[in-house]
């Protein structure tokens, strides 16, 4: 058996990708426009369906950016923030000069608590301002609970911008996640379930919100055929050479998302006999997780003695198995000391018991066995 690392979740080519690419240097479209970056929107918008539009950006981070323009929100603000997150749903919102107010997660999606969240949202308001926007995270593929979200969102009439960076693929009550949102944000980035190197979307429900995110992210370009401005514009197009990747990688996304579930499968039966070990799991059928990664968590009521989920890291990284801590809270983070926090101890909890196992859609039986060997030998 070789020792080759086996990575978290590493970029995984389909085999057309180079064949879009090839003819994007053999057409010279070597720009930030091109038949590759229109081909890759249709191909996601027939994808998530519903009648959505997609905008190809950048970079997921530049959709978030991008997404609370559109939706008004100004320096003094305030945005409602899911605090188990990833650093780029929070940072455009500092960006804008505007505050991010972080909610804790509930247990059973590790996602918004819709109670943390209404709460949050009386006490803003009895302060005497109201939230702007509300950033919910569909994390690590697992849909939040849309029902109960959407139902606290529209009782205050606040806008939700969808950051499904994680879950492309996954669906709540047979709807695309990205598609929920006010807005929704697509990430192509390198250790997503399909990867354009660097790359993401915004979703918008109407073609007039597509174009204007189009327009802002091509410089704020006025129709003339002086270079006029009226208002303050990104450079956040998405490459046609990245794109001509994308449309290779849409080809085979649904295999990544059956491949990416096997890996979930795998360690929910490995992990079986050991009932001190939870998974992030679909809490009912309403809920279909592209289980972009297989996070667990190690009780440390209920685990044997040593054994802890740094433990487990530390023992896999030793066989060179990368595997990785959950996200850590926004709001236990030095950059974001001063912003106001709203729940319990549950993101906290998670961060603290939680890991990421290896679930890349690249993984072979080689990789299985080994992974298993060390998994085992560590718990006994
Ligand atoms: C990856 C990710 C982003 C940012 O996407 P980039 O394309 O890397 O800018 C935003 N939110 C979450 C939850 C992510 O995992």
């Amino acid at each position: 058996m070789t020792n080759d690392k086996i990575w978290l979740s590493s970029p995984h080519m389909g085999g057309t990708e180079l064949s879009y690419v090839n003819e994007a240097f053999a057409t010279n479209w070597v720009a930030p426009l091109g038949p590759n970056v229109t081909g890759f929107e249709q191909a996601i918008e027939s994808y998530l369906g519903d009648d959505v539009h997609v905008a190809a950006l950048s970079s997921g981070t530049a959709a978030l950016h991008l997404g609370l323009i559109l939706l008004g929100v100004q320096a003094g603000d305030e945005v409602l923030c899911q605090s188990m997150t990833f650093s780029a749903s929070a940072n455009p919102i500092v960006y804008l000069g505007a505050t991010p107010i972080f909610i804790d997660s509930e247990m059973t999606t590790w996602n918004l608590c819709p109670i943390a969240l209404e709460e949050a949202i009386i006490d803003r308001l009895a302060k005497g301002k109201k939230p702007k926007a509300i950033i919910a995270v569909h994390l690590y593929g697992m849909p939040y609970n849309v029902e109960a979200i959407s139902a606290v969102a529209q009782k205050y009439a606040i806008p939700i911008l969808e950051d499904s960076a994680e879950a492309l693929g996954s669906t709540y009550k047979g709807k695309s996640c990205g598609t929920f949102g006010n807005l929704g944000v697509l990430s192509f980035n390198g250790n997503k379930i399909i990867t354009t190197s660097g790359g993401g979307a915004l979703v918008t429900p109407t073609e007039d919100l597509k174009n204007k995110a189009v327009f802002l992210a091509t410089q704020a370009r006025d129709a003339a055929t002086h270079y006029q401005h009226s208002e303050i514009g990104y450079n956040y197009r998405l490459s046609n050479i990245c794109a001509g990747i994308g449309r290779g990688q849409m080809e085979v996304l649904a295999d990544h998302v059956a491949n990416r579930r096997n890996m979930n499968s795998f360690y929910k039966e490995l992990l079986q006999p050991y009932d001190f070990v939870t998974f992030l799991t679909e809490p009912t059928t309403a809920y279909y997780s592209n289980y972009w990664l297989t996070t667990i968590r190690i009780h440390p009521e209920l685990a044997p003695k040593g054994t802890s989920a740094e433990g487990l890291r530390l023992a896999l990284e030793k066989e060179n198995i990368e595997s990785r801590p959950l996200w850590k809270p926004m709001h236990l983070q030095p950059v974001f000391s001063d912003c106001p926090y709203y729940g319990k101890d549950v993101a906290e909890h998670l961060f603290a018991t939680g890991l990421c196992l290896p679930s890349g859609s690249n993984l072979n039986d080689s990789d299985r066995q080994r992974i298993a060997t060390s998994i085992r030998s560590y718990f006994e």
